[in-house]
């Protein structure tokens, strides 16, 4: 008899975003004339850059024409999109990684799921919370979490760590020792990103423990402050406690194309039960080579042109629009009365909702009232009750438009 992983039946089907698209289309129904603005989306708008376009076409050509054609790629990604990585986004900023330790995927998401492929199931995994949802629901696949505890609104082995105004969104040190943790920063959903010697704790407690740091650096372009690093290698020892995540996805508008890449350091140890050491560029390498067939060359090739200096002023103005319509939100709400975090170094801004509603309320509220959609923060983790996330994505039109719908509701 055939049977299940049963892991699958203990995933909370609740999942955020299709519940807020269903109310989103019963609204839509009783209301056929209002105009709803979304500024729930956690997906790009502005279209893709001419540099990359080309790029994409060069490539297409290529593939019709005999002496260029190429078949299967390399499962890691081209060395010439490899090299750019390690050029641009690591050695410009004085870290050392090598293209062998990069490797080219369809997506952040995917990686920061396959993962679990090669961790032992036994892992005591810890979490931010509110957090982005891909890292709770693959441990759940994999049989990490422990029973959903409907009372709390928690896994019970997964170790929840609070990241909320009480402690300046700045995550502490769980009771219980963790075996892997994910660190997401600048952070989806709170917008809140930690400043070079925050996170120098957390590598220097991966190292001390023998903890693996699962680090989402998906939201890097947006960084604007200074001393918020731009990849955890810029902190020292991180090469050996840390995966990172990365994505061309929000970086160069990649949503659609699919293009991201992770980074293990050959540094970096993990251990069998028996407490021998193993390479994790080892195992992934083989994971990817047996279950992953490459990143379409036409794709990889309009990554690298992002790399390029017109390639770079194209996508910054992109994210130089989107960042400015996180600013009209900010000081928007601001101007309103509301407590706003985040919108600086992400295109996320996080509100504290004001008069006790619960966050489905407000959504509800919102939507029903001013006729906005945002993500009710409890969808990301129990800690997000209390919050609302508006997204930067929208166009600047409809952005402003919004807040001014949100500044004059009663
Ligand atoms: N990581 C975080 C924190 C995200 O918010 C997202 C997308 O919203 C992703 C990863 C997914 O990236 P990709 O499009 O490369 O799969």
């Amino acid at each position: 008899m055939i049977t299940i992983n049963e892991n699958f039946l203990n995933l909370q089907n609740n999942y955020l975003f299709s519940t807020i698209a269903k109310k989103v289309d019963d609204f839509k129904l009783k209301n056929p004339e209002k105009k709803i603005i979304k500024l729930g989306i956690g997906d790009v708008t502005r279209p893709i850059a001419p540099v990359v376009l080309e790029a994409m076409h060069k490539a297409i050509d290529e593939q019709g024409n005999l002496e260029t054609f190429r078949g299967y790629g390399p499962e890691q990604g081209y060395e010439f999109l490899r090299e750019k990585i390690a050029e641009f986004d690591y050695a410009r900023r004085g870290v050392k990684i090598s293209p062998d330790e990069i490797f080219v995927s369809d997506g952040a998401k995917c990686d920061c799921g396959n993962i679990g492929d090669i961790l032992g199931t036994d892992n005591v995994v810890a979490i931010t919370d509110p957090v982005y949802p891909v890292y709770l629901d693959t441990n759940v696949m994999s049989g990490r979490s422990g029973n959903y505890n409907n009372k709390t609104g928690k896994y019970e082995k997964i170790i929840y760590i609070p990241v909320t105004a009480e402690n300046n969104f700045i995550p502490e040190f769980p009771k219980e020792i963790p075996d892997m943790i994910y660190l997401c920063f600048p952070n989806n959903p709170t917008g809140t990103t930690l400043s070079k010697e925050e996170l120098k704790k957390w590598v220097d407690y991966a190292r001390k423990n023998k903890i693996l740091i699962l680090f989402d650096s998906a939201y890097e372009i947006f960084i604007s402050e200074e001393n918020v690093p731009h990849t955890i290698y810029e902190i020292d020892g991180a090469k050996e406690v840390a995966i990172e995540f990365r994505s061309f996805s929000k970086t160069a508008g990649f949503t659609g194309l699919r293009c991201a890449y992770t980074v293990i350091p050959k540094e970096l140890k993990v251990y069998t039960k028996q407490g021998k050491e193993v390479n994790l560029i080892s195992l992934w390498d083989r994971r990817q080579g047996t279950k992953f067939n490459g990143v379409s060359y036409p794709v990889q090739r309009g990554a690298e042109a992002i790399y390029s200096e017109e390639g770079q002023k194209q996508i910054k103005e992109n994210i130089l629009y989107y960042m400015n319509n996180a600013k009209i939100i900010k000081e928007g709400l601001q101007e309103a009365g509301y407590t706003v975090y985040g919108g600086k170094n992400a295109p996320y801004i996080w509100l504290k909702i004001p008069s006790g509603l619960t966050s489905w309320e407000f959504f509800d509220k919102l939507l029903n009232e001013v006729n906005v959609v945002g993500t009710p923060g409890v969808g990301f983790g129990p800690s997000g009750e209390g919050y609302f996330r508006l997204t930067a994505f929208g166009t600047k039109e409809n952005t402003i438009e919004a807040i001014e719908r949100i500044k004059n509701m009663k």
